[in-house]
Parts: structure tokens; C-alpha cells; sequence
């Protein structure tokens, strides 16, 4: 990233600078730990939290940096350069904390945002299910009103910050009957709350520091103060709405990866020797990363121009979907021919090509799969 990067200002610099910075001297060298133990320190989230890393896009007057998602996009784009998986500050600040400014009433944004800004509450969302995944509205979560509480029933799964959450927003059936009309999201602090239970850390292929967990709820009581939303049933809007966000961080971190793949393979050629000469030096080899510079390139140019609508709130739901399913796709396609590139080296776990092969696969599947992706667009057509 550059300077004539259209939407990043001088300040945005600055800030982009003292986050590599962070990441390089208090993330960078845990995540291989962080892999083994298959979650962060929580101690990590503080420190992220001291450092300004959290909630950058938030109001200050709710403990936030008062910034914009551009600064959400610096932050998932260190990450992504630093091959750093594990801290879920994207579901953190770039999801969680949005759907509380956007639908929160005062009294939940006092309450929780400052805390999430410190890194003393870490937030998850809760959509995914064992039944439901791409078709949220099958969820079979459920919140029964009783009193002035709600008593949830259900379980849910592929929970990224699972491990750590105290505050996790459930996406849950009000009224079953009604189909997307009557889903709601209910805010949830887990902290010692009978009846809620946090399941194993699964097992998975790679982002393995990254805490992935089912979670379920038996008869657990939450006051009807922690519906999201003036009203119950306007939970599949809410996430209508705030789905683009989600899909623009997942292409803007695609994107990053893609361009440190090329990077490093380039690094990576240029110093290995075959047949007496430098492996840069074979047609094959150039022809190979000049396509895939030209996609990063191009890539590039529409996630910037995708970034400059989105600050001025003017991306449409179909755009993010194209961004979000053509850089993941481009991503898994480039480290691939990266791979390749670096022979049996890049099978080896301690090559970094190697964990990004395996990192980069699940972009192609959460935040909504490129499948149901092509389904918006097509939609458009
Ligand atoms: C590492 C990881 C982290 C995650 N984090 C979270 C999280 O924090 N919170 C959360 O709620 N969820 C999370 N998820 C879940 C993720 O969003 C879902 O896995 C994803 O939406 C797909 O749902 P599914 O796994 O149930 O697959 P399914 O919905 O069963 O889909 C299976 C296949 O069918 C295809 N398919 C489905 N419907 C259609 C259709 N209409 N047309 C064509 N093809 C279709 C899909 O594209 C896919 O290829 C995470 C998942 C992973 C792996």
C-alpha cells in the first residue's frame, strides 16, 4: 500500500505504520504458540485494546478511535502482510462492534463498546448453526419471551472468537412462524451465565490460533434489554445490512495475501538455482508471476475503488459480494501457482506459502460462501 492509495489519507499512513509496527512486535511473534494452543492469550486482546487496535471506527464518546472502516482496512491488511490469523479483530471491531452502533440503543453501546475498545469484553457473532449455514433463515435457535426475559435454546457452530467471547451476538428465531420476519439478535454475555456453554475449539486445516468453537444455549436467560433493535424480527435486515462490511474485509485481507504471496515467491525464485540459473530467470517462472501481479493489479484497482464507495456509503450489496468472491477465489488461485513455484519447500509448514495455502482456503467459504456471493449477483442480472 501507498500513499496514492485514493483512500488512504496521510494520516491513514501514520496509523497503518504504528499497526505494522504493533502486530510486528506483539502478535507476529506469538502465532506460532497461538497455533499450538489453538487460541490467543487473552492478555493479547488487552494489549491490542492499550494500543488502539480495537474499535478504531467506533465514535470516541463510545471508547472508540474515531475513525472510519478505512481504518478497520489497514488494520485486516497488516494482519493479512503479517501472516497473523489468530487475533479476531475482524469479527471484533469490523462486525460485531458496527452492528452495536448501527442498532444498538444508547444504554448498550455505553455499556459495551468501551469495554470491547479496552479488550476487556471480546465479541463473536453467532449466525452459523449445524443445520443452517448458508440458509440463515432455517435457523433453529430459539428466544421465547418469559417476563421481561428472553429464555434461548439452541446451538451454533464455526464461532470465530468462540473461546474468548463474553459478548456474543445470537442470531435467533422469535417467532419461528414468520421466516426471515421473525429472526432476532440478541446480545449475550456469557460471563457465568447458567445454561451457556462454550464447546470444543475445533480442529481446523489452518487460522488454527484463531478460537473456532460451537457454543450452546440451554434455557438461557438473557432481559429482553439486550435485543438488537428497537423491535423483534428485524434481525435478517440487520444482517443484510451489515453483510457488505463483512464481505469487503474478507476481500480486502484476500487481496493483501495475494500481493505478500507474490512477494515472497518472487524473493523466493530470484535466490533458487536450478539447471545453473536462477529459477527467476526461466520464461515459465516470469510468465507465471506476471499473471499474477496483473491480477493482484487488477484486483487492487477494484478493491480500491470498492473501498472509496464504501467510505462515502455508497457500495452496493451486489459489488461486495463480487469483491469478496473474485479476490478469494484470485487468492487461493495465486498462492497455489506460488506453491508450485517453491517445489517441496512449499509444503513444508515452515515455508510461509505453505500457511497461507492453507489460511486462505476458507475465504472461498464463510462470510457467506462464493456460491450464495454469485447467487446476489446474479440476482442483479
Ligand atoms: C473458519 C470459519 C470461521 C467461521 N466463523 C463464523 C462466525 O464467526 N460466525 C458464524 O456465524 N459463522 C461462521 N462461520 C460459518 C460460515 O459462515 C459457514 O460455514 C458458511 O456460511 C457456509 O455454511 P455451511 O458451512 O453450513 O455450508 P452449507 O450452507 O451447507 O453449504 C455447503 C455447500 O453448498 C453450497 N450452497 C449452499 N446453498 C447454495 C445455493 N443456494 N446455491 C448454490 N450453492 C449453494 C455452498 O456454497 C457450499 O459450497 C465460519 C466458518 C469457518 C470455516
Amino acid at each position: 500500500m501507498s500513499a496514492t492509495t485514493p483512500w488512504i489519507t496521510d494520516d491513514l499512513v501514520i496509523f497503518q505504520d504504528s499497526i505494522r509496527r504493533f502486530i510486528a512486535a506483539e502478535i507476529a511473534p506469538h502465532e506460532e504458540r497461538w497455533w499450538k494452543q489453538q487460541h490467543v492469550d487473552r492478555d493479547a486482546w488487552l494489549k491490542a485494546g492499550e494500543f488502539g487496535m480495537l474499535l478504531p471506527s467506533i465514535p470516541e464518546e463510545y471508547g472508540g478511535g474515531g475513525g472510519t472502516f478505512a481504518h478497520d482496512a489497514i488494520i485486516t491488511m497488516e494482519q493479512a502482510r503479517a501472516l497473523t490469523t489468530s487475533l479476531g479483530t475482524n469479527v471484533h471491531s469490523g462486525i460485531v462492534a458496527h452492528y452495536l452502533l448501527r442498532y444498538g440503543s444508547e444504554e448498550q453501546k455505553h455499556r459495551w463498546l468501551p469495554k470491547m475498545a479496552r479488550g476487556e469484553l471480546v465479541a463473536a457473532i453467532a449466525m452459523s448453526e449445524p443445520g443452517a449455514g448458508s440458509d440463515l433463515k432455517n435457523i433453529k435457535t430459539r428466544a421465547v419471551r418469559d417476563g421481561d426475559e428472553y429464555v434461548i435454546n439452541g446451538s451454533k457452530t464455526f464461532i470465530t472468537n468462540g473461546y474468548h467471547a463474553d459478548l456474543v451476538c445470537v442470531v435467533t428465531k422469535t417467532d419461528p412462524e414468520k421466516g426471515a420476519k421473525g429472526v432476532s439478535i440478541i446480545m449475550v454475555e456469557t460471563r457465568d451465565l447458567p445454561g451457556y456453554r462454550c464447546g470444543r475449539i475445533l480442529e481446523k486445516m489452518g487460522q488454527k490460533g484463531q478460537d473456532t468453537t460451537e457454543l450452546f444455549f440451554d434455557n438461557v436467560r438473557v432481559p429482553c434489554a439486550n435485543l438488537l433493535g428497537p423491535e423483534e424480527g428485524k434481525g435478517f435486515i440487520q444482517l443484510m445490512q451489515q453483510l457488505p462490511q463483512e464481505r469487503m474485509i474478507i476481500a480486502l485481507g484476500a487481496l493483501a495475501s495475494m500481493e505478500k504471496a507474490i512477494e515472497l515467491t518472487a524473493d523466493y525464485v530470484r535466490d533458487r538455482k536450478v539447471f545453473g540459473q536462477s529459477l527467476l530467470d526461466m520464461q515459465h517462472t516470469r510468465f507465471k508471476l506476471a499473471e499474477c501481479k496483473t491480477i493482484a493489479t487488477v484486483a487492487r484497482s477494484f478493491v480500491d475503488d470498492c473501498m472509496v464507495k464504501v467510505l462515502k456509503d455508497e457500495l452496493s450489496a451486489e459489488t461486495a459480494a463480487m469483491a469478496k468472491w473474485w479476490c478469494t477465489q484470485m487468492n487461493c488461485q495465486i498462492i497455489d501457482e506460488c506453491l508450485q513455484l517453491h517445489g517441496g519447500y512449499g509444503y513444508m509448514m515452515e515455508y510461509p506459502i505453505a500457511r497461507m495455502y492453507v489460511n486462505s482456503r476458507v475465504g472461498k467459504i464463510y462470510g457467506g460462501s462464493n456460491e450464495i456471493m454469485k447467487e446476489l449477483v446474479a440476482r442483479t442480472l
